[in-house]
């Protein structure tokens, strides 16, 4: 496995233990093409390379994603609060993520 996807999958597992709940994955891996068919995506998301997650879930628990995920590797956090998820990527966002 590459290693950033490597990094993206372990941050999301350390997460997950530290919540005591997996939140859904509501974007993962994007291949160029459909980052492309994807409506507000960034033409250079790290999805294309599988450096980010985008995570779902009540608000309660986007906060709390929000509050944690910093610890376990992942330097970009950004909350989409009217679809209501939560962008993590474990690389530094080039444009505007998504
Ligand atoms: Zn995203």
């Amino acid at each position: 496995m590459h290693a950033t996807a490597r990094r993206t999958l372990d941050a999301y597992d350390a997460l997950g233990q530290d919540l005591g709940v997996y939140p859904p994955i509501t974007s993962g891996y994007r291949c160029p093409a459909h980052n492309d068919a994807t409506p507000g995506a960034d033409p250079t998301s790290w999805h294309q390379v599988l450096g980010a997650l985008d995570l779902g879930g009540d608000p309660q628990l986007l906060a709390q994603i929000i509050r944690r995920a910093p610890r376990h590797g992942y330097v970009s956090v950004r909350l989409n609060e009217r679809k209501g998820y939560v962008h993590l990527a474990v690389l530094p966002e080039r444009q505007g993520g998504n």
